[in-house]
């Protein structure tokens, strides 16, 4: 199991719950992301808020609009796992906690990417195999034992 903190983000982008909605909005849209955690002066998560957040419920601050129904995971958490509460609570980010305390924070783009880029290899027979975890048994010779590898980029 590899777990999200070799690949989460740790420069997290967040808002207070006083941040200005039309603040927040411009902040998301310049920066090409959808959502960011709400935090406390001391780093608590108070709250997650999303782009339809923001322009689909009324309010004047992130506060009013935010969800804090918020799914998090911590450090250990495998990528597995955390693609699975992804998709089973439809949200697209998840922030990664220590001791309630923000550290980092993974989207479904990172789970891609890291799909994406890397292979489990089998180290009896070099058959590779994309997957968050590693297989199983290999596909071509039924070994149980792989590393994992960045995949080839093909151009
Ligand atoms: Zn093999």
């Amino acid at each position: 199991m590899i777990p999200v903190r070799e690949l989460m983000t740790t420069e997290v982008i967040t808002f207070s719950v006083e941040t200005p909605v039309e603040e927040a909005a411009a902040c998301l849209a310049e920066r090409h992301i959808t959502g960011a955690p709400v935090v406390s002066e001391d780093g608590f998560v108070v709250g997650i808020v999303s782009e339809t957040d923001l322009f689909g419920k009324r309010g004047t601050t992130v506060g009013d609009v935010m969800s804090t129904n918020v799914v998090s995971i911590t450090e250990e958490t495998g990528i597995e796992e955390a693609a699975r509460l992804l998709v089973g609570h439809r949200i697209r980010r998840l922030p990664i906690l220590r001791e309630g305390r923000l550290t980092g924070l993974i989207s479904r783009s990172d789970v891609l990417e890291f799909f994406a880029t890397r292979v489990w290899t089998c180290t009896a027979c070099g058959h590779a195999e994309h997957g968050l975890e590693a297989p199983d048994r290999c596909w071509s010779c039924s070994g149980q034992s792989f590393r994992l590898d960045w995949a080839h980029p093909r151009h």
